[in-house]
């Protein structure tokens, strides 16, 4: 159980970071490479020396901060086989988004190196906290690009050359934030140093709630895709043009929003058709072409696939043209690494420690996808509900958070 010293050092850093990015909604806007990011990295970097641990920058600019007091340097240690163990998260958000994700996890962590040292423990391999840059792309637009361009997932020219709302791109961005783009890229040397990574999270959903426990070990995150559905349609007056003389665009999008909910149902997955474009767009015009696009997601790989399968086919009925713009297969934990948790958890039985599937990326993924051996660990959310101001966690299972954090670091630093 954390000690008063250590309760009161979260408590003090989650109301540090309370005020930075709050806006009127009671939500969040901490986008990358803004003031408010330059904030928070400085707020960061702050807490790390304070803690005299060494803060370093990989070539995307994520900051590690590592507690290694041990022969040589952290890099000696990695090469004489005793690669580090990496814990913590990110602190940007979406458009006003919740409290929780992404700072929980970097707080939590931080939080960790107050325990440790509190119960004299000394790590027998280096411990990094990080705090992963421009998690939620909701500037750029690419989701987990500080983990994706240091993995090769993202090559820096494309990282470099996405757009913000404003058309700047994330290299112009990165100027005005007084940093050099010609930097960004693949660094194997980070990522060397990692020999296992542990990202504590608030849930994305309701399943603790319905299990009646504070903290969860991750199993996997979900495949998931998105695809364009283009209708054809013909422009024509709204007023003159009989029904039956009509081609509606409309009419096929209209059957894909209401099928993607019946089919995705049916098949245990999730399908969201969360943004459309309406060409000519008049209220008084018949839509000539109407574009939607769909996010599905699920357990089950072959569930999601056919869910789309059925859609598309559909969709074909009104002369849609379907087009995939992403596909990311089941991303599996580390499994290893995950039951070393469960056990450090106190659970030989099964389920004592819930396990549970996502269906959220996270820079946890991204590293788990490139090879790093990488688990998450999950705190109760009673609301269900992120990227939302209602998003939510008890301060007493944040607390118990930590404390899980806390058991799993020791056992991993610790031989
Ligand atoms: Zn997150």
């Amino acid at each position: 159980m954390m000690t008063a010293p250590v309760t009161a050092s979260f408590d003090r850093m989650w109301a540090d970071l309370g005020p930075v990015g709050r806006v009127g909604s009671g939500g969040y806007r901490r986008f990358a490479w803004t003031r408010e990011d330059h904030t928070l990295r400085e707020w960061f970097a702050g807490e790390c020396a304070a803690r005299g641990l060494d803060l370093v920058e990989d070539r995307m600019g994520n900051q590690w901060a590592w507690w290694w007091d041990g022969p040589g340097t952290v890099d000696d240690a990695v090469r004489q086989g005793n690669p580090g163990v990496a814990i913590g998260s990110h602190l940007d958000s979406v458009p006003d988004g919740g409290a929780y994700d992404g700072p929980l996890g970097v707080v939590s962590s931080l939080t960790v190196v107050d325990a440790l040292r509190e119960s004299g423990i000394q790590p027998d391999r280096p411990l990094a906290v990080v705090n992963f840059v421009d998690e939620e792309g909701a500037r750029f637009g690419v989701a987990c690009a500080g983990s994706r361009v240091i993995t090769g997932a993202m090559t820096a020219e494309r990282a470099l050359g996405l757009t913000d709302h404003d058309g700047v791109s994330m290299a112009d961005a990165l100027v005005a934030a007084g940093r050099d783009p010609g930097a960004v890229g693949r660094d194997e040397e980070a990522l060397r140093r990692v020999g296992a990574f542990v990202e504590l999270h608030v849930e994305q959903g309701r399943a603790l709630v319905d299990l009646g426990a504070p903290v969860a070990v991750a199993s996997d995150i979900w495949p998931h895709g998105r695809w364009r559905f283009d209708f054809p349609g013909e422009a024509n007056h709204a007023g003159t043009t009989r029904l039956e003389d009509r081609q509606d665009a409309m009419l096929g999008y209209a059957d894909l929003v209401l099928g993607a909910r019946r089919v995705a149902q049916t098949r245990g997955c999730v399908a969201t058709v969360g943004k459309v474009a309406v060409t000519p767009g008049g209220v008084n015009a018949i839509p000539s072409q109407v574009t939607g696009w769909l996010d599905s997601r699920g357990a089950d790989e072959g569930q999601v696939r056919a869910t789309v399968e059925e859609l598309r086919s559909r969709a074909g009925d009104f002369g849609a043209t379907v087009t995939e713009e992403s596909w990311t297969a089941t991303t599996r934990f580390d499994e290893g690494l995950s039951n070393r948790l469960r056990t450090a958890l106190g659970s030989d039985e099964e389920l004592s420690v819930p396990v549970l599937g996502t269906g959220a990326g996270h820079d946890a993924g991204i590293l788990a996808t490139a090879g790093v051996p990488a688990a998450m660990l999950f705190v109760r959310n009673p609301t269900g509900v992120s990227h939302s101001p209602e998003e939510f966690a008890e301060r007493d299972d944040c607390h118990a958070g930590v404390d899980a954090l806390t058991t799993c670091v020791t056992d991993l630093v610790t031989s």
